[in-house]
């Protein structure tokens, strides 16, 4: 392997900084045990099994009292011997620990960011897929987040891609048995063959990669940006989601100068909503900064909502805020229903967006969970996720490589191109798919993955 590893037995706090019940340093390589017995002034650490005892630095000073598990190699997070201790959770005595394991043992080193993860992988333990589900599974901010990276974490994007990879072999084995025996009568079966197995990867491949989209989604959350004339009802609106009083409601129209943040978790699913600034013509002070900053969050959503006065006819500025969410996944808030309806199909008709029209009353509350519904199905969420899902950008990555060399590959073919051409795309392809889970890996590639880890991981 080319990245480094330096052999070091390594050690950090793995829990978060500040106080609490108990904190945990982790302990991986082949010191684990003299350091365990020196800390502990004890010889047997029982593989898998909770101790209790007292912790004592070089010089014999009591550190804590603390529980440790000793988990011998291979059986253990990173392949290599591990432990835990679980002292008393204050960084004066987690460092105090940290301190004395680096004075009782030269081989020993703290470890860097995400170290213990990257030796896991290193040492087989986990795929690429896997050790960063793990980073996926920490930071994830919803229960359907959490779904997500748990089957990434059991495999299920690694066990995708070997069943791709498996068939895109017996490919390029079929292509190079017709290079060396061309006079076969088979050859012409083996190549029909072996191009069936390139379409049907490509397409595998395509739908992977096109699971980034929703992937993203479950992953950072759906960004959504309420626009709309002054006074439409923006803010009652985001009141009504949130279920308190997060934006001031006025008649003054303009009473909203900045761009305001709620995130919330609707059926499982993050959905961050963003509440614009009304569109006016202002050109200076602090309403004109919010418009930009408006603008902006509409430009970098996922979903727009479109909040008009549905008691009033359309006026100027809901055109002009129709206009902003041209070309963007709509939906319309038909706000205000509690004082009748005035405005018309045919009037929405005229605003040219092509947008799943809901009726609200935001001051009552009323239609809020049906809007709520539509944006999830506008994000392609709303039958949940049973598919696998790619949710890293390094992965779609790797995966439109693969369906590149896929297509030249079968272009080749298409155009009569000599087979050990076609062969050779085919293998690009391969080796793409290889990045992917890690087995082929570039130095780099894997230390960009593994610093993005805190400390301890
Ligand atoms: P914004 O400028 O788009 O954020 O609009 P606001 O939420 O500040 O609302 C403007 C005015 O419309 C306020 O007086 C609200 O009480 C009123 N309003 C908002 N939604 C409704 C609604 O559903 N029904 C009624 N009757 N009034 C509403």
């Amino acid at each position: 392997m080319q990245t480094s590893y330096d052999h070091m037995t390594i050690y950090a706090v793995s829990t978060p900084p500040g106080r609490g019940g108990i904190g945990v340093v982790r302990i991986s390589g082949g010191d684990t045990l003299p350091i365990l017995r020196a800390l502990f002034h004890r010889d047997a650490f029982a593989p898998r099994t909770m101790v209790y005892g007292k912790v004592f630095d070089a010089t014999g000073r009591l550190l804590d009292e603390a529980m440790a598990v000793y988990f011998p190699a291979p059986h253990s997070y990173t392949g290599e011997d591990v432990a835990e201790i679980h002292g008393h959770g204050n960084p004066t005595i987690l460092s105090a620990i940290m301190d004395a394991i680096g004075t009782l043992c030269k081989n020993a080193r703290p470890a860097d960011n995400g170290e213990f993860t990257k030796r896991a992988f290193l040492n087989g333990k986990m795929d690429l897929t896997e050790a960063e589900a793990v980073m996926e599974v920490i930071s994830a901010r919803s229960m359907s987040a959490v779904d997500a990276s748990l089957r990434q974490l059991g495999g299920e994007v690694g066990t995708a891609i070997s069943a791709i990879r498996s068939d895109l072999m017996d490919a390029t084995a079929g292509l190079e048995a017709a290079i060396d025996y061309p006079e076969e009568e088979w050859e012409d079966e083996a190549v029909t063959a072996a191009v069936a197995l390139l379409k049907s990867a490509q397409s595998r491949i395509e739908a992977l990669g096109l699971s980034y989209e929703r992937g993203r989604l479950v992953k950072e959350g759906i960004g959504c940006t309420m626009v709309g004339a002054p006074n439409a009802g923006k803010s009652s609106l985001l009141n009504a989601i949130a279920g308190f009083p997060r934006a001031i409601v006025d008649d003054t129209p303009g009473t909203t100068r900045d761009v305001l943040e709620y995130p919330f978790t609707y059926m499982g699913q993050l959905i961050r909503l963003y509440d614009t600034a009304g569109r006016r013509d202002v050109k200076t002070g602090a309403e004109a900064i919010g418009l930009q900053m408006g603008e902006a969050a509409v430009h970098e959503s996922d979903i727009i909502i479109l909040v008009l006065d549905g008691a009033e006819p359309l006026t100027a500025e809901d055109y002009a805020a129709a206009r902003l969410c041209m070309g963007k996944p709509t939906v319309i808030a038909y706000n205000k229903v509690d004082l009748g309806r005035s405005l018309t199909r045919g009037e929405l008709y005229r605003l040219g967006l092509d947008a799943p029209v809901v009726e609200i009353s935001a001051k009552e509350g009323e239609g809020v969970e049906e809007l709520l519904f539509t944006i999830l199905t506008l994000s392609g969420l709303a039958d949940g996720v049973e598919d696998t899902l790619i949710t890293s950008a390094r992965q779609r990555d790797c995966l439109m490589r693969a369906k590149d060399a896929l297509g030249r590959a079968i272009d080749a073919h298409t155009a009569g191109v000599p087979f050990d051409l076609v062969s050779q795309d085919a293998m690009d392809a391969l080796s793409a798919l290889y990045s992917l889970t890690g087995e082929d890996p570039r130095a780099d590639v894997i230390d960009t993955i593994f610093k993005k880890f805190c400390v301890g991981k």
